[in-house]
């Protein structure tokens, strides 16, 4: 493959240039040490995208640290709040340029439709980066009085090299995500996304430069989980980032002991941690896979729950942490419920198709592995579940699943219990609060939930006893500020 994408895609005609058979590093394109790489086909109809694609080696991986400790003892160490913050509203400027360029060549690899790129995915971006902007001055510590001869003052400094590994489903806003906080606290970060769709964020490298920030400060190694595992137990890394959430990602870069970030799956995430600790007790965050209940009760408006509920499983086609895979409807109304719940989910499949085009709202799941994982799930499920909707593939060409139900699991089901990152939702009627809080916590999960009732004290009582990191009330699925027509993440 060429240093620019194959024409026969007319979609990125962006002036930025983009070397997928290298890596970014210390501002520029550099070739791998390595002889290893990989190839990318497109979901919808299994044609090249990009190969060659290097998996970095110990090699690439040490000139990276190198770099970016360089980058964080450089000039970089000596830009002030204002000198950070100016760098994150100058990115901001030039994304609005180039943004829609770079997601539409992720959409090639991970099958996410470009009909999310002028809604959800632009502006969690852009909120992200103008939020975190504005906390480079914020970072005040704290004072101790001299009560026993000794002023204490509490500081907080950044760590130095810090890496973000991230997920497949939504690797631009993940690298933003990660970077922002990373970056506003004047750490230097190391991304290193998902050898699923590594192109956004290779095409992403350069604007940070552009931006103001000086080579080094991000830098982006392409490869899978043994690019992965060298950074997480490299000893000169500070921090490993897998993590998504903002409040959590401030706490995480400000502090002084040593950390990685991660997004990803509750078994990669156990190795991170492991290597983590075998290596130099560098800190780890883990943002890791979801179970959502959407708990629907008998007073609930039901065409609300209906959208989110269905919006939540199916936005980027179930693979979605915070999709809403698990549904509980109260007795009285499930069966009004269920009918209109399936209803949807059934026509919801015309809105699939191809997502390089505008006009389609869901895609395909983003490579083979996913779709094999998933439909084995299905088939395994029809023993412990009773399939009301789908379970089939779409067409002959390219990864289309049909939007997926099962009614009343088994209780120990596992498509009832594990996630499936896929569009698949499970049923389950309920009589009582009591029952439903029970149900909804009995999960390894804990991620998100919705509540949907018109009771406001059943809603504030229900978002403290669901042990979830977010409880939507008459929503589900949401992570951020989103325009109204968009619904779920
Ligand atoms: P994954 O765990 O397979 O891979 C994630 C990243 O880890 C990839 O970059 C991969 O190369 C890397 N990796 C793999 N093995 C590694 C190792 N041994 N050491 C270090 N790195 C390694 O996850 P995925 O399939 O890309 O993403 C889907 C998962 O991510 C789902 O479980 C989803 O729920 C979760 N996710 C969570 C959030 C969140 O914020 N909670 C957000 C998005 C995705």
């Amino acid at each position: 493959m060429s240093d620019r994408l194959d024409s026969q895609y007319g979609l990125f005609d962006s002036p930025i240039p983009i070397s997928f058979n290298k890596m970014y590093i210390n501002g520029a394109y550099a070739v791998s040490n390595s002889s290893d790489s990989f190839s990318l086909l497109n979901p919808k109809d299994n044609t090249l995208v990009a190969d060659q694609i290097p998996i970095a080696d110990h090699v690439d991986v040490d000139i990276a640290v190198a770099a970016a400790e360089a980058a964080f003892k450089g000039p970089w160490a000596n830009f002030s709040a204002s000198e950070r913050s100016a760098c994150f509203y100058r990115l901001v400027d030039l994304l609005e340029n180039e943004l829609s360029d770079i997601l539409h060549l992720d959409s090639l690899t991970t099958g996410n439709p470009v009909s999310l790129i002028p809604t959800r995915e632009r502006n969690y971006i852009r909120n992200c980066l103008l939020y975190y902007a504005g906390w480079t001055d914020k970072q005040r510590g704290d004072y101790f009085p001299d009560d026993d001869g000794f002023v204490k003052l509490v500081r907080h400094e950044p760590l130095g090299v810090c890496v973000a590994i991230n997920p497949y489903n939504s690797p631009v806003a993940s690298f933003f995500i990660k970077a922002a906080p990373c970056l506003a606290t004047g750490n230097v970060l190391i991304v290193k996304p998902s050898e699923k769709s590594p192109l956004g964020s290779l095409a992403v490298g350069p604007l940070f430069e552009k931006a103001g920030f000086p080579p080094g400060v991000v830098q982006v190694l392409t490869g899978d989980g043994s690019t992965g595992a060298r950074l997480a137990s490299h000893m000169r890394v500070r921090k490993v980032r897998f993590t998504r959430h903002f409040s959590k990602s401030m706490k995480g870069y400000t502090n002084q002991t040593q950390k990685v970030s991660f997004t990803g799956s509750v078994a990669t995430g156990k190795k991170i941690q492991v290597a983590a600790a075998q290596s130099n007790l560098k800190r780890v965050t883990l943002e890791l896979g979801g179970k959502s209940p959407a708990i629907i009760f008998d007073d609930a408006n039901i065409e609300n729950a209906v959208t989110w509920s269905v919006n939540g499983i199916l936005a980027r086609t179930g693979q979605v942490c915070v999709a809403a895979s698990r549904v509980y409807v109260q007795r009285a109304i499930s069966s009004r419920f269920i009918e209109l719940y399936c209803t949807a989910m059934r026509d919801a499949a015309k809105d699939i198709g191809d997502p390089q085009d505008a006009k389609s709202k869901f895609g395909p799941l983003a490579d083979s592995a996913s779709y094999e994982k998933v439909q084995a799930m299905i088939t395994r499920a029809k023993n412990e579940a009773e399939l009301v909707v789908g379970g089939h593939r779409i067409g002959d060409k390219g990864l289309f699943l049909e939007p997926t139900v099962f009614l009343n699991p088994k209780s120990e089901a596992e498509i009832y219990k594990q996630e499936v990152f896929g569009p698949v939702s499970v049923i389950k009627t309920f009589d009582t609060e009591e029952e439903v809080v029970e149900l909804a916590n009995d999960s390894e999960y804990g991620l998100m939930a919705g509540v949907f009732t018109r009771d406001i004290n059943r809603a504030m009582r229900l978002s403290t006893a669901i042990e979830s990191g977010v409880v939507g009330i008459n929503c589900v699925s949401m992570v951020s500020q989103i325009p109204k027509d968009c619904g779920s993440c």
